[in-house]
């Protein structure tokens, strides 16, 4: 009988565990993705991305004698009605850890083994399972620190190479089309313009991850912070749909570390947040919408998300040359550098005294690297209300900061038009992207700031001491 590959954010045939699995059944394998309740509910950009993800698998599959089914509608029903007409025995799928995805792959679990099937999800989206770290209490790790430490002498399994066979069944079920599904109908950011910023499909991805071994890992501790510079691997928005496995990275880390590159150590440490991430939204799944601290609710951010500074903020033009310039970088790339992300989040959050949810939102509308676990843990450590937060009281200065990490405004001039006679190109492009509602042209003035770094530096400062918690 034949075995399904329900495939999610693991668009990728090489180290592959449920894939594996799948093949391990013995039978021919039906890979098959579902438009599903959860995947209908993602942001504009995601979305889109997620979908040419998908494409670039299909194809790939295609290219390896294989097929990618496609459906549309509610996970359960799909795969119940997909089992009735295969004959499929087992299905396998890539564990999630979110609650939405964890709520619907326990309603298919349960519905598929009523139906008789042989229904499991197999670990490979994350290196260490989150139930597996444990403190010696017996309790899941709410401060980082300790969490690295008791994973980062672990075994990880290495990495396994691409199936040679993917036992395609002699005939196929139908199959929706991509097209029909138009993705990107959301986008009303220029889909165009973004395209070109993307890295597409575990060929790409492998090749990126290869590229930062060789020529940037042994800098990456010096250069990591300096969004104006290639400093960092930009592999998370090939983690987020799974189109590199995250323990292909850490080995390719755990070498570089035995050759003696510098950087090695910290880029072992930054995959591991992205676990540490996952450790938490696992045991606190209330921290994807709500304060994990949960006195956090009483304090008096705003959450209206018509007020004409959160529109400023969205827009790139606070007339904070750190946060705009961050602002333009993930509207056109749909990618920003976590040093700018860190500072968008403060000003919001702290100058602007806008409930971090607004911008949870927005960058779940606009990151090509999307993942529901590091952006509400990014979050919320930026706005104080997370676990191993920075405090509330500690404000980035939006404007030193530009000479401590963006010395030579390489970054700003990169993102900026308004105030540089001959602008670059990039600067230039964010205006294609935008939409013409928004009314900006890199002739205007550079706005001045909405609130300044001192006067929002005190307003945050005062709302934090008044608080009644
Ligand atoms: P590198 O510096 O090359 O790091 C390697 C990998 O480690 C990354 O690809 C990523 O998987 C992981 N990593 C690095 N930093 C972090 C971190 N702080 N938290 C979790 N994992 C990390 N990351 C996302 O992948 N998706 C998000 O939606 C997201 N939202 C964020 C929101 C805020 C407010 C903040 C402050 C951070 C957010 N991050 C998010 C984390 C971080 O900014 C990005 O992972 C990083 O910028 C990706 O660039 P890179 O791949 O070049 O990272």
């Amino acid at each position: 009988a034949p075995a399904i590959w329900w495939v999610r954010r693991d668009l990728r045939l090489g180290d592959n565990p449920a894939l594996t699995e799948a093949l391990k059944a013995g039978g021919p394998v039906i890979p098959v993705f579902i438009l599903d309740e959860v995947f209908e509910s993602y942001g504009a950009c995601p979305l889109w991305r997620f979908g040419l993800g998908v494409e670039h698998l299909a194809k790939t599959l295609e290219e390896a004698g294989s097929r990618l089914i496609l459906r549309r509608g509610k996970a359960k029903d799909v795969l119940t009605a997909l089992v009735n007409e295969t004959g499929a025995k087992t299905v396998r799928w890539s564990r999630a850890y979110d609650p939405d995805q964890v709520a619907r792959d326990k309603g298919v679990k349960a519905a598929l083994e009523d139906a008789g099937v042989d229904a499991k999800s197999v670990a490979g989206h994350l290196m260490f399972e989150p139930w597996s770290v444990e403190t010696k209490q017996g309790e899941f790790y709410k401060v980082y620190t300790p969490f690295w430490r008791s994973v980062k002498d672990r075994d990880v399994p290495a990495p396994v190479s691409r199936p040679s066979d993917l036992n395609p069944p002699q005939s196929w079920p139908d199959s929706e089309k991509l097209e029909d599904w138009a993705l990107d109908a959301a986008m009303v950011r220029g889909a165009d313009i973004v395209r070109p910023h993307l890295n597409i499909g575990e060929d790409a991805a492998s090749a990126r991850l290869a590229a930062f071994i060789a020529h940037r890992i042994d800098a990456y501790d010096e250069m990591r912070d300096f969004p104006g510079e290639d400093g960092t691997s930009r592999l998370s928005e090939n983690l987020a749909w799974g189109e590199i496995s995250p323990r292909a990275c850490w080995h390719a880390g755990i070498r570089a570390l035995n050759e003696g590159k510098k950087g090695a150590e910290t880029f072992l440490k930054e995959l591991v947040w992205r676990e540490f991430a996952y450790h938490l939204v696992w045991h606190t799944p209330r921290i994807v919408s709500g304060n994990w601290r949960e006195e956090w609710d009483a304090f008096p951010w705003n959450e209206d998300e018509r007020k004409a500074e959160v529109k400023a903020w969205k827009q790139g033009r606070t007339g904070i040359r750190f946060v705009d310039a961050a602002m333009r970088e993930m509207y056109v790339t749909g990618h920003m550098h976590n040093r700018a992300r860190m500072i968008v989040a403060s000003y919001l959050t702290k100058h602007l005294l806008c409930h971090w949810r607004i911008g949870q939102k927005w960058f779940e509308d606009c990151l090509i690297d999307w993942d529901p676990a590091s952006n509400a843990m990014g979050w919320q450590w930026s706005a104080g209300s997370g676990p191993d937060a920075t405090p509330y009281f500690r404000v980035f200065n939006p404007v030193t900061q530009i000479d401590k990490f963006d010395k030579d405004r390489t970054y700003l001039k990169r993102w900026l038009a308004e105030e540089y006679s001959r602008p670059t190109k990039t600067a230039l492009s964010y205006f294609d992207a935008i939409p013409e509602s928004w009314n900006m042209s890199p002739d205007d003035e550079y706005p001045e700031p909405i609130v300044p770094h001192d006067e929002g530096r005190k307003r945050a400062l005062d709302a934090y001491e008044n608080r009644d918690f």
